[in-house]
């Protein structure tokens, strides 16, 4: 049994530890059941956001005669834009596997690890079929997949799931969509520039169910405009039958409500299924249990807050751990989990700015709690939106969307929540003022801002009158 001072399950943000390891002179051990890179390079992030680029320009052509520039689009090759982005990850991916081959400091494993003891793993599928390894620290870093949901008759229908889409080279006619998360949104707005009708399907009244209700339901509202929307219904059962498949939906109560009584099942046609009902952590395929690592009901590996496990040695971070599937959060934990393996002290993991963005039209972007969290929790707070539309460049733009930031009595930030263009870059500098600032709202109003750019919609949104989360002015 071969044995290393480090080894490592999945090659995303795990292999950032992984380097770090290698720096510090360890034997380092990789093990990898699929392309190099992980979802976020192979089939998430990159491939997504790449593919959703082309969707942005072409909605830009579309919207020229607001303008009024005549444009017309001639022709679009979506096999050949699907096949570019498709290279160019591959190449990324073949070189991380390269560079990893060709270096005397890492073993890549190409194989799939499953725990037999504790800190030992036994790999199936490729060369090393059977081989057993070992080592003194080991970071699971497996990963998720896309959930399958309870709908009868799923398993005889040929559905996609995001990793398929992704590869499509011709849109659907029309695209069924289960699932109202940003997954779901950013294919549906791919697919749906692209010429495909796209209906839906979500459980929660929203889309977006978790952004700041006033987000998600500015979000929805404008996507009823684009596509046939079925929020607030649970898919029950589907059928295929030659080219057509057939969903079937019924109202899905919320905890607490009231059943839609007076809603009735729904049932929607089309040609291609996507589900994007959430993901689950590959902790199962894992055998955690063999090495004492505690999982939660859902299957995330439980940690402390310095990213251990609860079998000796064995640590974990990004998507395994559940706690924000995102990639800069996996990123961002595989960094505390480098220091404390090889700084001075352990130092928690912070969470407190934590952004996520969501790259649909509308774009949408957030940090920290929402107001709906916030009534629930009791806390005082205040909150107030401001439009683009009230910016010069927000109005030369013709945009539509707003920011709404979330303050304590003092001025803390505690939460900002955006709708609308550049969204993902405008919320950068609230996570700033958050991180690195004092924390107040003080820290954007008293920066010069450009005149007239888009970011004067955020110093603007935290420069007015605030409501109280009681009605009152602040
Ligand atoms: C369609 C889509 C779009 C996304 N867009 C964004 C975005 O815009 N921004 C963002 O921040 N996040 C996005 N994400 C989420 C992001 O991809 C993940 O948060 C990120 O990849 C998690 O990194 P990770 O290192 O935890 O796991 P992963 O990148 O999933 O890496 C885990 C690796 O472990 C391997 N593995 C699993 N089990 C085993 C085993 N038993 N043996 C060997 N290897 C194993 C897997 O093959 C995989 O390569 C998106 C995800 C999807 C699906």
């Amino acid at each position: 049994m071969e044995e290393y001072d480090f080894l490592v399950i999945g090659s995303g943000s795990g292999l950032d530890v992984a380097n770090a390891a290698a720096n510090q002179g360890q034997s380092v051990a990789i093990v990898e059941k699929g392309r190099l890179g992980g979802t976020c390079l192979n089939r998430g992030c990159i491939p997504s956001k790449q593919l959703l680029y082309h969707a942005d320009v072409l909605k830009t052509i579309e919207r020229a005669d607001e303008f009024h520039i005549d444009a017309t689009v001639e022709d679009v090759d979506i096999a050949e834009i699907v096949r570019e982005v498709t290279e160019d990850v591959h190449s990324s991916s073949d070189a991380i596997e390269r560079g990893l081959a060709s270096s005397d400091r890492h073993d890549l494993y190409k194989a799939e690890a499953r725990f037999v003891d504790e800190r030992t793993i036994e790999l199936a599928d490729g060369d090393h079929d059977g081989e057993r390894l070992t080592a003194d620290t080991v970071l699971v870093a497996a990963g998720t997949r896309p959930a399958v949901p309870p709908i009868d008759g799923l398993e005889a229908v040929d559905y996609l799931t995001s990793r398929e889409a992704l590869q499509l080279e011709s849109p659907p006619d029309h695209l069924i969509i289960v699932g109202g998360g940003y997954i779901a949104a950013e294919l549906g707005h791919f697919f749906g520039t692209f010429g495909s009708d796209v209906s839906i399907v979500g459980r929660r009244p929203h889309l977006l169910p978790d952004a700041d209700a006033a987000v998600a339901a500015e979000f929805t509202e404008r996507y009823a405009d684009r596509f046939d929307v079925y929020t607030g219904y649970e898919a029950t059962a589907v059928v295929e039958s030659g080219d057509a498949i057939t969903l079937e939906a019924r109202p899905f109560p919320e905890p607490g409500g009231n059943a839609a009584n007076d809603v009735e099942t729904v049932s929607v046609t089309g040609d291609e299924l996507l589900v994007a009902a959430g993901r689950v952590p590959n902790t199962d395929t894992l055998n955690v249990e063999a090495a004492g690592i505690e999982t939660d009901a859902a299957g995330f590996v439980e940690t402390d807050a310095y990213l251990r496990t609860t079998a000796d040695g064995v640590w974990a971070l990004g998507d395994v751990v559940g706690e924000y599937l995102l990639k800069h959060n996996a990123n961002h934990e595989a960094r505390t989990v480098a220091r404390n393996l090889f700084g001075e002290d352990l130092e928690p993991v912070d969470y407190s700015a934590m952004p996520f963005a969501v790259f649909g039209s509308p774009a949408v972007a957030g940090v920290g709690l929402t107001e709906q969290e916030l009534r629930e929790s009791d806390r005082e707070y205040a909150t107030r939106t401001y439009r683009y539309e009230e910016t010069a460049r927000g109005s030369a733009m013709k945009a539509e969307g707003f920011v709404k930031p979330i303050i304590d009595l003092k001025g803390e930030i505690l939460g900002c929540h955006i709708i609308g263009p550049g969204a993902s870059d405008l919320i950068q500098e609230v996570v700033v003022a958050m991180t690195a600032g004092s924390g107040t709202v003080r820290d954007i109003r008293d920066s010069v801002h450009i005149h007239p750019a888009l970011s004067e919609v955020v110093q603007r949104a935290v420069s007015g009158q605030f409501t109280r989360g009681d009605g009152h002015d602040h």
